[in-house]
């Protein structure tokens, strides 16, 4: 964020009418501070001609055409004491995209200058003289979503792209930015506005002799929407955790070798092991990518006493600290010693875990002769692995993976995020009870109620019926200049 960036008020969202905007915004698009270039972008009816005053066009701008500029340090009105013209300060190079055939559908202009934060904030600051306006965050992508360039599916994948932290986030923002799951909701939607305008069509004929469309008929076309939406459901146990990822917590009895096993799994030499119990002296936490999806690790060995005659007070610490990464983890790694016998504190980490998703890890494996294959123990996955010799750790990687994604594939069209989830587990509920209105002879004037609040689900799904709050809600999380 710059100085400038800051100025810019939540309270000046566009207040235009959906399509276009009176107003032309414009804002740093790339990250604040030093960088190769830098660009300053434009988009709105005064673009073209902010531009042309704010830089020396060397041509005429031309749309989809890239043109060299003269960045010069003060525009008309605003000139340096002691000094005429304003001088040159950079050279940059400047690409108009006429409307409608730009992102946002209006005019837009990127000056691409070297990438000095000053020289940047100077073009700003000269282009808000000139009449611009400050975007807010996502006013840009916000913008193309008014025009209709893009639904809210889409728009959300814009910034699902530029938060993604591996490959496979972005790979999968990628598809839903290219409409993936739109698509998957357009037939779904089709079949429903069938259904509503066929009983719409019975009531206004009612007296003109018009079919009216028969209970089987009506029970036939809601049950044909179920398995398509419960399949869309499920998808959203994938599509959350590669969106959003997860916390594995690594738990366990201080020495068993929790925080060996943690840098096995990060593959680098992130928190310290020694033989010393009590070196790993807070929780240490590192972002890993399992097959592309995010894991926080959360090692929690955390001995503070190095001393052997606190190793009990120690030893209860670290438990203790074991017992809160475990609430707040999605996932947790129970990690026993092979060549210990399980104590009290271990037996009730395993019985706090029941019911939750759990590995345990009898590491250690290469001190003892025979280590037993994958199994249960009380009803967890178990595994033996050995930090020391990397025995055993592929097959974790690959446990804790399916843990995680449920076993649930990846497919096109994902459930990304908890309001896509909402929305289609509204629609759903609404054709459950317009079915169950329809099996008992309600009017048709009612189940119609049911009917609307499914397809308003399913509009508000890619933002047709979003209300303004929901829409400032959702790009107010987008960077300022997207
Ligand atoms: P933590 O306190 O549970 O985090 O345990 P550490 O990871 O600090 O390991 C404690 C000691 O056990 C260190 O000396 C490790 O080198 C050793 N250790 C960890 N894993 C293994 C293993 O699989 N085999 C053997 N032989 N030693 C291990």
């Amino acid at each position: 964020m710059t100085a400038l960036d800051q100025t810019s008020s939540a309270a000046q969202t566009s207040s235009a009418a959906p399509g276009m905007a009176a107003d032309t915004i414009v804002a740093i698009s790339t990250p604040p501070g030093r960088g190769g270039i830098g660009i300053v972008r434009l988009s709105g009816p005064a673009a073209a001609s902010i531009a042309a005053q704010l830089v020396s066009l060397r041509h005429p701008l031309e749309h989809a055409r890239a043109r060299l500029a003269d960045v010069l340090d003060a525009v008309t009105g605003e000139t340096p004491p002691g000094q005429q013209d304003g001088a040159r300060i950079d050279e940059a190079l400047v690409t108009f995209f006429a409307a409608p055939n730009s992102y946002t559908a209006e005019d837009v202009v990127e000056i691409a200058a070297h990438g000095s934060p000053v020289v940047l904030e100077m073009i700003l600051r000269h282009a808000l003289a000139l009449g611009a306006r400050l975007a807010d965050p996502g006013e840009f992508t916000r913008r193309a979503f008014l025009a209709g360039r893009l639904d809210l599916t889409q728009a959300e994948a814009v910034r699902d792209l530029i938060d993604a932290q591996t490959l496979t986030q972005a790979r999968q923002a990628a598809s839903q930015m290219g409409g993936a799951l739109s698509r998957r909701v357009a037939p779904l939607k089709h079949s429903l506005i069938e259904l509503i305008a066929l009983l719409e069509a019975g009531i206004d004929f009612a007296e003109d002799d018009v079919d009216i469309t028969s209970e089987t008929e009506i029970a036939r076309r809601i049950d044909e929407l179920a398995p398509p939406l419960a399949a869309l459901e499920a998808s959203y146990a994938r599509g959350r955790i590669v969106h959003d990822g997860l916390t594995l917590a690594i738990v366990g009895r201080p020495n068993v070798g929790k925080s060996s096993l943690f840098n096995r799994l990060v593959e680098r030499d992130r928190a310290i092991v020694t033989a010393t119990p009590g070196t790993t002296r807070d929780l240490v936490t590192e972002r890993i990518s399992l097959d592309g999806i995010p894991l926080e690790l959360v090692d929690t060995a955390g001995l503070r006493e190095e001393r052997q005659d606190f190793l009990e007070e120690a030893e209860q610490l670290g438990m203790r600290r074991s017992r809160e990464a475990l609430a707040e983890a999605a996932l947790v790694l129970i990690v026993l010693d092979a060549t210990q016998r399980l104590n009290d504190e271990e037996r009730s980490l395993l019985a706090a875990v029941q019911g939750r998703p759990a590995l345990i890890a009898v590491n250690k494996s290469d001190l003892v002769d025979t280590s037993p294959p994958a199994s249960e123990f009380a009803g967890i996955i178990t595994l033996s692995t050995s930090a020391l010799t990397g025995e055993g750790i592929p097959a974790l990687r690959e446990r804790i993976l399916s843990l995680a994604t449920g076993g649930a594939a990846a497919e096109p069209g994902m459930l990304t995020s908890l309001r896509h989830h909402q929305a289609i587990t509204t629609a759903q509920r609404a054709l459950a009870d317009a079915a169950q209105a329809n099996a008992t002879g309600t009017p048709h004037e009612m189940i119609l109620i049911d009917l609307y609040r499914a397809l308003w689900a399913f509009d508000s799904l890619t933002g047709q019926t979003s209300p303004d709050d929901i829409l400032n809600l959702i790009f107010s999380t987008f960077c300022i200049g997207k």
